[in-house]
C-alpha cells in the first residue's frame, strides 16, 4: 500500500475524519464562494446523514459559474487550471491549489500503486497530456512514486506499439479502448503481445465491461486494473481496483461517496445501483458540496481482503443520463453491450427501438450479424434456422440481464450509424 495509516483507517475514526472534514469545507465554501453562501444556508451538519439535508451542485452549475465562479480562492492562489471537454459549448473549468495538486498526487500514489505499480518501474502513460486530467494526472501519482515516466500521450498507435515493444515498460496507463487498439494494432504487425512483459495495465476514463477487460487481458498479457475519476471532483485517482479487484476504492477520506436515485434524488443504501454523488473533504480551490457525478454505481463499506477499509464502488454502469425506463425497469445500454459481447454471431453494433405507443412499450433491438453468420444464413435469409436461433440467443440473454421482452432483428452489416462518441442509439416512437 502507499500509505498503510490512510488506507487501513478504521471505519468508525474514518467517519469522524470524514465529519470533521465536512464541517470544514462546508464552512470554507460558504465563507468563500457566493453560490454556496446562498445555495447551502445556515444549517449545519451534526451527523454524515445531515448531509442528505444539503442541495446537490450540478454540472450546469459549474456551467453557469463559468469560468471561475465557484472558485473559493483568489486566482493568484490557482497552482492550475485544467477543463473537461463540454459537450455542451463551453468547457467545465477547474482548479488546483499547490496543496490540492499534493492530494491529487497522493490519491494517484494509493490507486497506481494498488494496481501493482512500485518505484522503478516504468510505465507509459498514453491518456492525453493538457487540460484534460488525464496524461499529468496519471504523470504526477507516477512521478510521486518513484517511477519512470514515459510520457507518450494520445494517439499515434504504431508509435505507443513501438515503444511497449522496445521499451518493454512494466504498465501501460490509457482509456481502454486505446489500449485495446494498440494491441490490435501490435498483433497485426506480426508482434506477440502476450510477450511485452507487461505486469499491469491501468485503464479509464470511460465505462468498460468485464468482457473487454477480458478481451485486453488476452491482448497485452497482464492483468487490467480499473482507476477512476473526474476533474471537477480532481481528475483520475479518486477510486481504483486493489488486487481483489471487486470493487474500487474510493479515497473517502478525500472524497465522500454517496449513491442516489437518478430521479428523486433520495439516497440508496448500500448495494443498490443508483447516481454517484461526490463531496470533496479537502479540496480548496474548488470545493464541491454532493456533486451529481451521473456515473452509475452502487456502494459497499463492507471489508475489502486486501485490508484496505475505505468504502468501495462496483465498477461503472454507464451514465444516468443514458439510462432508460422501460416498464418500470431501468435499463443502462452498458448491459446490452455486455449481452451483445457475449454472443459470437453478433456484433455489438446495435440501435435500441422503444415505441410507446402501445399500451405496452414495445422494446426492439436491432443489432449487426457477425460476417460468419451472414455467410452461413445465405446473408440472413429471413426464416434461416441459423439466424432464428440468434435471435433467440440474444433475446433469452437479454431477458436474463434486463429481466425484460426484448424483440432481437437482425440488420444487413453496416446499417446501424456509427458514431465517434459515447451516444446513446436509442431512437424513441412516440
Ligand atoms: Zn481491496
Amino acid at each position: 500500500m502507499w500509505n498503510a495509516e490512510a488506507e487501513t483507517q478504521p471505519r468508525a475514526a474514518r467517519e469522524a475524519l470524514q465529519l470533521a472534514r465536512l464541517g470544514e469545507t462546508l464552512r470554507w465554501a460558504r465563507e468563500r464562494v457566493a453560490f454556496y453562501r446562498e445555495r447551502l444556508g445556515e444549517g449545519d451538519v451534526r451527523s454524515l446523514g445531515d448531509l442528505a439535508t444539503l442541495p446537490f451542485t450540478r454540472k450546469t452549475d459549474l456551467r453557469e459559474q463559468y469560468p471561475f465562479g465557484l472558485f473559493a480562492v483568489p486566482l493568484p492562489e490557482v497552482a492550475r487550471l485544467h477543463a473537461s471537454s463540454g459537450t455542451k459549448g463551453k468547457p467545465t473549468v477547474v482548479g488546483y491549489t499547490a496543496g490540492d495538486l499534493e492530494i491529487w498526487r497522493e490519491v494517484m500514489a494509493r490507486a497506481m500503486v494498488a494496481a501493482g505499480g512500485r518505484r522503478g518501474d516504468l510505465l507509459q502513460i498514453a491518456f492525453g497530456y493538457g487540460l484534460f486530467t488525464g496524461g499529468l494526472g496519471f504523470h504526477d501519482g507516477a512521478e510521486r512514486i518513484g517511477m519512470t515516466v514515459v510520457p507518450a500521450s494520445s494517439g499515434n498507435t504504431a508509435r505507443q506499439g513501438l515503444l511497449l515493444r522496445d521499451l518493454r515498460p512494466a504498465g501501460l496507463a490509457a482509456t481502454p479502448s486505446f489500449a485495446l487498439h494498440i494491441a490490435e494494432t501490435l498483433a497485426e504487425d506480426g508482434t506477440d503481445t502476450g510477450a511485452l512483459g507487461l505486469r499491469y495495465g491501468m485503464f479509464g476514463a470511460e465505462p468498460w465491461s468485464d468482457e473487454l477487460r477480458r478481451s485486453l487481458e488476452r491482448a497485452l498479457g497482464c492483468p487490467a486494473f480499473d482507476i477512476y475519476g473526474l476533474s471537477e471532483i480532481i481528475g483520475p485517482g479518486v477510486a481504483g481496483e486493489c488486487e481483489a479487484r471487486d470493487g474500487l476504492h474510493v479515497a473517502d477520506d478525500h472524497f465522500l461517496p454517496e449513491i442516489v436515485d437518478p430521479g428523486t434524488g433520495a439516497v440508496q443504501p448500500p448495494g443498490v445501483q443508483g447516481e454517484l454523488v461526490l463531496t470533496t473533504l479537502t479540496k480548496r480551490a474548488l470545493p464541491l458540496i454532493r456533486y451529481r457525478t451521473g456515473d452509475v454505481t452502487m456502494l459497499t463499506r463492507e471489508a475489502c481482503r486486501c485490508g484496505r477499509t475505505s468504502a468501495r464502488i462496483a465498477r461503472l454502469k454507464g451514465r444516468s443520463d443514458d439510462m432508460l425506463v422501460i416498464k418500470g425497469v431501468n435499463v443502462y445500454p452498458s448491459e446490452i453491450e455486455l449481452a451483445l459481447l457475449s454472443v459470437d454471431d453478433v456484433l455489438p453494433q446495435y440501435q435500441l427501438v422503444v415505441d410507446r405507443r402501445a399500451t405496452l412499450v414495445r422494446l426492439e433491438i436491432q443489432v449487426e450479424p457477425a460476417p460468419g453468420l451472414v455467410e452461413r444464413s445465405d446473408g440472413l435469409r429471413p426464416g434461416h434456422p441459423a439466424v432464428a436461433a440468434v435471435r433467440q440467443d440474444v433475446a433469452a440473454r437479454l431477458r436474463a440481464s434486463l429481466g425484460l421482452g426484448v424483440e432481437v432483428t437482425l440488420v444487413p452489416p453496416r446499417t446501424i450509424p456509427r458514431s465517434e462518441g459515447k451516444a446513446v442509439r436509442v431512437i424513441e416512437q412516440n
